[in-house]
C-alpha cells in the first residue's frame, strides 16, 4: 500500500499530514450564526445559554449552547464523540433537566415542561418501535384521542407519505431497518409535531442503506413542514442533510452556518479539520494576499499579519515536474478521485485530486493553490485589514 497514514483514513491522515492538532477548545465569538435562509418568519424555537453539568467540579457537559431553529428547517448538531449533542438534544426534548438557559417555542417558555407537553416528535436510535404491533398500527399508536375513522385515515396518509402502504400488516421484524426508520418517522408525523428530535437516526443502517434513506428523511421532513433538529457525529451525512449545522465541540457551539459556510469558512483549525480535511499553514498576510510554503495564495478575507490557513486537500494541484519543489510519498487510489501524500522539505501535506492523471510515488511536484484560502487564527477579528 502506497499510503504512509496507517488505518483510518480520515484521521490518520490528517495526522500524517503536516498540520498541528485542532485547537482543545471553541474560539470564543467566532461561531458565525446566518439565519436560515428559508425562514419565513421568526424562529420556531430559541435556545439560550443552555448548560447541563453532570457531576459537580467536572466540565459542564453542555456549556452555554444558544442556538435557533426555524419553522421547517433541518438542523445538524454535528461534533465528536461526547461533546454534549445528545445531552443538548435531551434538554431540548425534555428528557433532562438544564442547569441553566432557557428554551422558547413560539414565544413560549418550554424550559420546565415535560415532554409529552411540549409537542415535540422524538425519533430515538433503534426506533422503539412495539415489535407485537403491525406497521398500521404503530403509527396509529400516538393517535388515540383521535375517533377512530379519523386515526384510521390519518395513518393511512402517513403510510403514502413515507411509500409503506402496501406494508401496513407487517410486523417491524419483517421490515429492513430503512423502512423500521421510515414507520418511526411516520409515527411522529402523525402527530404533527413542529419538530422533530432525531437523534444518530441512521446508525443501525448500512452504508449504502444511510446515503439512501438520509436523502428519504430529509424529503419527508420538507413535505411534512415539520423542523428537525438532527444529532450526528458523521460530518458527510450533516453536509448532505443539513440546512444549516451546529458544529460542537467540549460543550460549546463552535460554529452555525449552511454547510458550504462550515466547509468554505470555518472559524477554527477544529472546525476546519473536522469538517473535511484541511491541511493547517503558516502564511505572511497583506490584504487578501499572503505568503505561503506555497508560494503567494488568495485569501477569502482581508487580513494583516502572521495567519493560520486552512487549505482544502482539493485546492491544491500537483503539476509534475523533473526538478519539483515537493515528492509525492504516498498515493491511495479512491475511484472517484486520489489522495497523495506530498513532502515539501519538512513538511507533510494532503492533496486530493481526480482520478484521471497518475502520479507515482517517489515523483517530483509543483505545488499550487488554486482557490482562496481561509484564515482561521483564533483572534482573526484583531487582524481584519481594515
Ligand atoms: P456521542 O456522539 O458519543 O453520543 P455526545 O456528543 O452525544 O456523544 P453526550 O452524550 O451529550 O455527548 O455526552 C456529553 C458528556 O456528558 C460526555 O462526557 C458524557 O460522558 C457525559 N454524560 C452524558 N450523560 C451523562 C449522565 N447521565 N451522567 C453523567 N455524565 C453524562
Amino acid at each position: 500500500m502506497d499510503n504512509p497514514a496507517a488505518t483510518d483514513a480520515t484521521r490518520t491522515a490528517f495526522e500524517d499530514a503536516d498540520i498541528r492538532p485542532a485547537a482543545p477548545t471553541c474560539p470564543a465569538g467566532l461561531i458565525g450564526g446566518a439565519a436560515y435562509a428559508g425562514a419565513s418568519g421568526p424562529p420556531l424555537m430559541i435556545i439560550e445559554g443552555l448548560k447541563r453539568v453532570f457531576r459537580a467540579g467536572e466540565r459542564p457537559a453542555v456549556d452555554g449552547v444558544t442556538l435557533d431553529v426555524y419553522e421547517g428547517e433541518l438542523l445538524a448538531l454535528l461534533g465528536p464523540s461526547g461533546c454534549g449533542k445528545t445531552t443538548t438534544l435531551r434538554m431540548i426534548g425534555g428528557f433532562e433537566q438544564p442547569d441553566a438557559g432557557h428554551i422558547r417555542m413560539r414565544g413560549v417558555d418550554i424550559t420546565d415542561l415535560p415532554p409529552e407537553k411540549r409537542g415535540i416528535g422524538f425519533v430515538f436510535q433503534d426506533y422503539a418501535l412495539f415489535p407485537h404491533l403491525d406497521v398500521f398500527e404503530n403509527v396509529r399508536f400516538g393517535l388515540h384521542k383521535l375517533p377512530r375513522k379519523e386515526a384510521a385515515a390519518r395513518v393511512g396518509e402517513m403510510l403514502e407519505l413515507v411509500g409503506l402502504s402496501d406494508l401496513a400488516k407487517r410486523k417491524p421484524h419483517e421490515l429492513s431497518g430503512g423502512q423500521q426508520q421510515r414507520v418511526a418517522l411516520a409515527r411522529t408525523l402523525a402527530l404533527a409535531p413542529p419538530l422533530v428530535l432525531l437523534d444518530e437516526p441512521f446508525s443501525n443502517l448500512d452504508a449504502a442503506m444511510r446515503v439512501e434513506t438520509r436523502q428519504e428523511v430529509r424529503a419527508l421532513l420538507k413535505k411534512s413542514g415539520s423542523a428537525g433538529i438532527l444529532v450526528t457525529h458523521d460530518q458527510e451525512e450533516a453536509l448532505a442533510l443539513a440546512d444549516r449545522i451546529v458544529v460542537m465541540e467540549a460543550g460549546k457551539v463552535c460554529q452555525i452556518g449552511t454547510p458550504d459556510e462550515i466547509y468554505r469558512h470555518p472559524v477554527s483549525s477544529f472546525v476546519a479539520s473536522f469538517i473535511g480535511r484541511s491541511n493547517i499553514v503558516t502564511g505572511k498576510a497583506e490584504g487578501l494576499g499572503a505568503e505561503t510554503p506555497f508560494g503567494r495564495v488568495e485569501l477569502s478575507k482581508a487580513v494583516n499579519g502572521t495567519v493560520d490557513l486552512a487549505v482544502r486537500p482539493e485546492q491544491i494541484l500537483l503539476e509534475p515536474h523533473e526538478e519539483g519543489e515537493a515528492e509525492v510519498i504516498g498515493r491511495e487510489y479512491r475511484g472517484h478521485d486520489q489522495l497523495y501524500w506530498v513532502r515539501k522539505g519538512e513538511r507533510r501535506l494532503l492533496v486530493i485530486s481526480g482520478p484521471a492523471e497518475q502520479i507515482e510515488v517517489g515523483a517530483r511536484v509543483n505545488l499550487r493553490v488554486c482557490d482562496c484560502v481561509v484564515p482561521i487564527n483564533q483572534d482573526i477579528q484583531s487582524l481584519i485589514a481594515e
